[in-house]
């Protein structure tokens, strides 16, 4: 295959094309790869390169590997497969690369390939099939494990197993602590219904409710509703949406991310809306991203094509609207952390910072490497959990220095890992999400006017 037009002069001095031992669309392209200059101004942006400061775990490097890979002169083994599996898929290296690298685009390429070419070890593979493929497409397993994980949590045996030494036993411990506390009632109860907007309707949005927040964060999902319908949204939850598919595609599992994308495009396209939302970074960042999936002959492509340009994240919306629902004031000092997938994967900074900025009497402190992954990266917590804690530790000693009552994020895997850590590390700090905050500022110009 010829270099593509767009690849920098550059690149092709660098990287000589050879044959490549794949076929396929999951892999990575050398039309992709070849963009990489070598440069290595990715390198201090990445998370995994300042804590170990191995060249095979730079952006950099991984890219290199992924062409050596594809050129047959490295094999598709465990090294490759470590080196790719600690990637936090963050794409922080995307911000930082002045040659439009789309390493998100590759990394999810190369795990694919590895998905369909390498064997991992037994329990890994039992565990990915599990979650991936017998899980988190099916919305009534997903409520039947959180039941089971809810007994668990308020029954007293969370308390017991802690306090017993049995989690450190076994090694999970760590995990443990990070698992999202399950609510009493699932906002799969909501789908299929239509909440109408106050006053004048100003738009008609689709909300995607998620998987797992489905059964962690309705209480999330319903001040999301109040904060859209205050503001003239009527907000349409679709019933028939499934996952979005992020954690499989992100895992390499692609045949599953098609699937649910096919599912999710077929619901959401089916009326027409003025907006599809979600409050989901991570899951903002696939969906608009769906087109990757799929090759360009394919109708779900250009159905991907017109989805794209109806989703948004719910910050980026509602800054874009404009506020008009009153906001109480909340004498709060707060600080912002950046979800990964909304600043490096959708390029969206300014529009959460507004919006905190727009509730009366709060102060926006920002934290130093606000930047930064906070560690929880889809399932990253889980699998890789050592690295996972070493950046919540740092994200934590940030957090504390600003000295906020409240840190703020957009993006609920960010919430859940930030919870843990401000318990983890006593930092004392309420950790929400923009839209809680803005609830909270409505419920206070609620009260203070019926007064
Ligand atoms: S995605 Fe994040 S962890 Fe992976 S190479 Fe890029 S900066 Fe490093
Ligand atoms: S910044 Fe971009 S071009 Fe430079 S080494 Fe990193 S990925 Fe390659």
């Amino acid at each position: 295959m010829p270099p593509a037009a767009e690849a920098p002069e550059s690149a092709s001095r660098h990287i000589a094309r050879a044959p490549s031992g794949f076929h396929g669309p999951d892999k990575p392209e050398y039309e992709d790869y070849a963009r990489c200059i070598h440069c290595g101004l990715c390198l201090n942006q990445c998370p995994t390169y300042r804590l170990w400061g191995l060249e095979a775990d730079s952006p950099r490097g991984r890219i290199r590997q992924m062409l050596l890979v594809d050129e047959g002169r490295m094999t598709l083994g465990d090294t490759f497969v470590q080196h790719i599996d600690r990637c936090l898929d963050c794409r922080a290296c995307e911000t930082a690369c002045p040659s439009g690298v789309e390493y998100g685009k590759l990394v999810e390429a190369a795990r694919a390939q590895i998905e369909q070419n390498y064997r991992r070890p037994l329990a890994s593979r039992l565990a990915r099939n599990l979650v991936f493929r017998h899980l988190l497409p099916h919305p009534r397993r997903i409520a039947a494990v959180a039941r089971v994980a809810g007994f668990y949590q308020r029954s007293g045996l969370q308390r017991a197993a802690r306090h017993s030494g049995m989690l450190r036993w076994l090694g999970l411990a760590d995990r443990e602590r990070l698992m999202p506390p399950v609510d009493r009632e699932f906002f799969f109860s909501k789908l299929g219904c239509t909440f109408s907007a106050i006053g004048t309707r100003r738009a008609r949005v689709a909300l995607f409710a998620g998987c797992i927040a489905q059964v962690s964060f309705t209480a999330l999902h319903e001040a999301t509703i109040r904060v859209l319908t205050a503001n003239g949204c009527e907000v349409v939850v679709p019933s028939g949406q499934l996952c979005c598919g992020a954690l499989p595609a992100h895992a390499g599992v692609r045949d599953v991310a098609r699937e649910l994308a096919r599912v999710n495009l077929d619901v959401f396209l089916r009326e027409d809306f003025d907006a599809i939302v979600t409050n989901a970074a991570g899951c903002g960042s696939t969906l608009k991203e769906y087109e990757q999936l799929f090759t360009t002959d394919e109708p779900a492509y250009h159905a991907a094509h017109a989805f794209r340009a109806k989703m948004r994240d719910l910050t980026e919306f509602l800054d874009a609207l404009g506020l008009v629902a009153p906001l109480g004031e909340r004498r709060l000092r707060v600080t912002y952390q950046d979800s990964c997938h909304l600043l490096h994967g959708q390029k969206i900074r300014e529009a959460p910072r507004r919006l905190i900025r727009a509730i009366p009497g709060v102060e926006l402190v920002e934290m130093r490497l606000a930047d930064n992954c906070c560690g929880s990266a889809g399932v990253y917590n889980v699998t890789e959990t050592q690295t996972s804690l070493d950046l919540l530790a740092e994200k934590m000693e940030c957090a504390r220095a600003t000295d906020a009552e409240i840190i703020v994020t957009a993006n609920p895997g960010c919430l859940l890992q930030m919870r843990a850590g401000a318990e983890i590390h006593r930092t004392g700090q309420e950790v929400l999400h923009v839209v809680e905050l803005l609830d909270r500022a409505l419920s206070a110009a609620a009260a203070h006017s019926s007064i």
